[in-house]
């Protein structure tokens, strides 16, 4: 079937994908001529030839499907397999491939994985936020974890947009102060400017600091100094320093009795006090927490499937929000994609998709 359309290649005006793009001089896809047509077992792929530089390039250059032989369907199904239950042992025995192949192309999807998140996941105006860190862990349980160290405890830092069910930041790290205001910074780096969420998460307090610091600081005057005691001997009281009420955060905090929750209490960290707790929950989140852990094969809990260590958690928790976001269907969103949802795309993607994406944007 394919020889037939790769005459029919031949004999059309070739135009290079917009966001291919020379590795060896930056020549972008005005700068690329039709060179030829090769073969490959998803079809003829064409190679591009730079005028700049004169080299050749193909067409898949920049996604993850470079320089593979394996179909390219193929090559997908293996990390959705391992994002829908399957253990690297279990998919490389039906799906015959060696493990560390697994998990080499999975190494090639994170980056592509990152790229979609990058060019969509932008600018978004998002109402409610959620975050949350999900405990898991590389290699051992009781191991502390360390930049230097390839395994240990490891936590997923989350933040959720509630109403599309949109995961807007993740990365796997030590459950440390920093990571919280990584996890608050980069979140915010994303939402439209001057567009402030109402932010909830557990009782975990890491977060409040870093909040106060995305706005801007409000001085509070002795008002009520300046009206009664005007003329009056005694040194008048500092005026107060404290972050933008506009800027709401509440946390839920869980009090347990050994394992089980015993009392859930709402608590209002920063704005105004007469505010109305019933914005705060995290009930969305956790849900999606529930949902990662029973597919994220190196979240399910015990078994010998665990990551090994934490570059591969790293990868595998990159391509799942992606996957999540964008392939997805989700019952709640009445079979849309979160990403879907919130306008980002107009429709399911692929796994394929996801990885042979090149990102358009220099
Ligand atoms: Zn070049």
């Amino acid at each position: 079937m394919w020889r037939v359309s790769a005459v029919m290649a031949r004999h059309r005006i070739h135009y290079p994908p917009p966001s291919l793009r020379c590795p060896h001089c930056e020549g972008q896809a005005r700068d690329l001529l039709y060179h030829s047509t090769y073969r490959t077992r998803d079809g003829p792929r064409l190679l591009w030839r730079s005028r700049l530089c004169g080299r050749c390039l193909s067409e898949r250059r920049g996604t993850a499907f470079f320089n593979l032989k394996t179909p390219e369907l193929e090559v997908s199904r293996s990390p959705d397999a391992m994002l829908r239950g399957d253990t690297q042992t279990s998919t490389s025995q039906t799906r015959r491939h060696r493990r560390d192949t697994l998990r080499r192309w999975r190494r090639r999807a994170a980056p592509r994985a990152r790229a979609v998140d990058a060019d969509y996941v932008t600018d978004l105006s998002v109402r409610d936020l959620e975050s949350d860190e999900q405990w898991s862990f590389a290699g051992r349980k009781k191991a502390e974890f360390a930049e230097s160290s390839e395994r240990g405890e490891v936590w997923w830092h989350k933040a959720l947009a509630r109403e599309r069910r949109l995961l807007i930041e993740q990365f796997v790290s030590p459950r440390t102060s920093e990571a919280a205001e990584m996890l608050v910074s980069r979140s915010f780096a994303r939402l439209v400017a001057r567009r402030l969420p109402r932010v909830s998460s557990d009782g975990y307090d890491a977060y409040t600091q870093p909040l106060s610091e995305q706005v801007r600081v409000m001085t509070l005057y002795p008002l009520r100094w300046a009206l009664t005691k005007k003329g009056k001997p005694g040194r008048p009281p500092q005026p107060k320093q404290v972050p933008d009420p506009a800027l709401l955060y509440g946390q839920v905090v869980k009090e347990r009795e050994g394992r089980r929750v015993v009392k859930v209490e709402k608590r209002l960290v920063l704005g105004s006090p007469a505010t109305d707790l019933s914005f705060v929950s995290t009930s969305l989140l956790e849900r999606q927490n529930g949902t990662a852990r029973s597919r994220n094969r190196y979240l399910v809990r015990k078994t010998y499937a665990f990551a090994k260590t934490v570059p591969y958690i790293d990868d595998q928790c990159e391509v799942d929000k992606t996957c999540y976001n964008f392939c997805r269907q989700h019952r709640g969103l009445k079979g849309e994609t979160p990403a879907m949802r919130h306008g980002l795309t107009d429709h399911v993607w692929s796994v394929a998709e996801v990885l042979g994406y090149r990102s358009a944007s220099p």
